[in-house]
C-alpha cells in the first residue's frame, strides 16, 4: 500500500467512524463497512439509500443493517461458495458412512472365514460341512451386497463431485470478475499484473500499463443518475476490452477508473491503444436506453507507463497514476505519457534561470 493509499484509505475510515458516532448509529462491523463503503462513494446506489435513511432522521436498527449489507454488499459469490462447501462437505461425509460400514461388514466377514478355517481343521460331518457351506455363503452375499452398495455410492460421489468441481470452477472465475461491467476486478489485475511482471523479469520484454479515468463522471451520474451511469460504465468496459488483444488483460481498477495490463509491448504501442480508446469512447454517442434521449458524449484520461527494471508493481502504478494526473492537470480527454512526465518534471521552475 502506498502512503497515498494509506493516507486516502484512513480518510475513508475516519470519515466511517465520525457517522456512525455523530448519528448514534449502533458500530456494529457490518455498519462501519456499509459506512466506509459509503465514505469511498464508489456504490451511489447505497449512498443514495444512505442519505435518505439520515435525512429521515430514524436512528438505523441492527435488522436495517443487515438488510442493506444484504442487498449491497453480500457477495453473490460468498453465498455460492457456501453453498458448494456445504454440499462437499455432505457428500464427503456420505462417503466415509458408506466406507465405514462396509468396513464392518468387511470384518465381520473376515471373522467368519477365520471361524470357518478353524472349524475346517476340525473333522466335519458332512451336515456340519454343508452347514459351514451355507453360513458361508449368505456371509459371502452380504458382502457383495454392501460391496455393491459402495459402489453405487461411490459413483453416485464420482458425479456429484465432478458436478460441484465444475461449480467451484465458475466461482472462481466470477471471484475474478467486477460484477457490474463482467470485466476482469481489482483481484484478478493485481494476480494479472504480478504475472505479467514475472513474465517481463523472466524475458526482459517490454510491459505497459494503461490508466483510464473518465472525466467529470460525477457530473454525469448527477445529470443523468447512476444507472445511466452504470451503462457508461460498462460502455467504457467494452471500448477497452474491445481495443486490446492476445494476453492483454483489461480490468475495473475501481469506481470509474479502469487499467489494461500490455505485455509485450513498449510505451509507444501502449500509447497507441491508449488514443485508440480514448478516441473510441469519445466517438460514441451515448443514449438512453428506456426513452431514446440523446446524452452526449463522454471522454476518459489515460495514463500510460512502461515498465522498468527498478519497478515493483506499486512504483509502477503509481507512475501511471501521475500520468493520468497530468492529464486530468493538461484539460483532460487526452492521453499522457511517462516521457512527458519527464518533460513536465524537468521543466525548471518559474523565475529560476538555468545555469
Ligand atoms: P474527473 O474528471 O476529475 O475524474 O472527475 P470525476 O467527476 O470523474 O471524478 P470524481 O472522482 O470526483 O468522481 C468519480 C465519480 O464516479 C463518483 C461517482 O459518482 C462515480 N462512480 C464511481 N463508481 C461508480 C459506479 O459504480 N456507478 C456509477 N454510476 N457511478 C460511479
Ligand atoms: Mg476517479
Ligand atoms: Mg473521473
Amino acid at each position: 500500500m502506498s502512503d497515498q493509499e494509506f493516507t486516502r484509505t484512513l480518510g475513508y475510515a475516519n470519515a466511517a467512524f465520525d457517522l456512525l458516532k455523530r448519528s448514534g448509529i449502533p458500530p456494529y462491523p457490518q455498519f462501519y463497512e456499509l459506512l466506509y463503503t459509503y465514505a469511498t462513494g464508489v456504490n451511489p446506489s447505497l449512498n443514495n439509500r444512505i442519505n435518505t435513511i439520515f435525512r429521515s432522521g430514524t436512528v438505523p436498527s441492527a435488522d436495517l443493517a443487515e438488510t442493506l449489507y444484504n442487498e449491497f454488499l453480500k457477495s453473490d459469490v460468498n453465498d455460492r461458495m457456501s453453498s458448494v462447501s456445504e454440499r462437499m462437505h455432505a457428500r464427503i461425509e456420505a462417503v466415509h458412512e458408506a466406507i465405514d460400514s462396509a468396513m464392518t461388514t468387511a470384518n465381520a466377514y473376515s471373522g467368519s472365514l477365520q471361524s470357518a478355517t478353524g472349524d475346517l481343521e476340525r473333522d466335519l460331518s458332512g451336515d456340519d460341512m454343508r452347514l459351514l457351506a451355507t453360513r458361508l455363503l449368505s456371509e459371502t452375499r452380504r458382502m457383495q451386497d454392501t460391496n455393491r452398495q459402495l459402489e453405487i455410492k461411490l459413483e453416485a460421489s464420482r458425479e456429484d463431485i465432478a458436478a460441484l468441481q465444475r461449480d467451484l470452477d465458475d466461482v472462481r472465475r466470477e471471484s475474478m470478475l467486477d460484477s457490474l461491467t463482467k470485466i476482469a476486478n481489482r483481484k484478478s489485475f493485481d494476480e494479472g499484473l504480478e504475472d505479467a511482471i514475472r513474465e517481463a523479469d523472466k524475458s526482459r520484454g517490454p510491459l505497459s500499463l494503461i490508466l483510464l479515468d473518465i472525466d467529470h463522471f460525477k457530473n454525469f451520474n448527477d445529470t443523468y443518475g447512476h444507472q445511466t451511469g452504470d451503462q457508461v460504465l460498462r460502455l467504457v468496459a467494452m471500448t477497452l476490452k474491445s481495443n486490446i488483444k492476445g494476453k492483454d488483460l483489461a480490468a475495473r481498477y475501481g469506481g470509474e477508473e479502469f487499467v489494461a495490463v500490455l505485455p509485450s509491448t513498449d510505451l509507444e504501442g501502449a500509447v497507441i491503444v491508449a488514443e485508440n480508446v480514448r478516441k473510441a469512447i469519445q466517438a460514441k454517442e451515448l443514449l438512453k436506453r428506456s426513452t431514446n434521449e440523446k446524452l452526449g458524449r463522454i471522454t476518459a484520461s489515460f495514463g500510460v507507463a512502461t515498465f522498468n527494471s527498478s519497478d515493483n508493481a506499486m512504483s509502477f502504478i503509481e507512475r501511471a497514476d501521475r500520468c493520468l494526473y497530468a492529464a486530468k492537470h493538461a484539460g483532460r480527454n487526452r492521453v499522457v505519457s511517462e516521457t512527458e512526465l519527464v518533460e513536465i518534471d524537468e521543466i525548471p521552475a518559474k523565475g529560476v534561470s538555468a545555469a
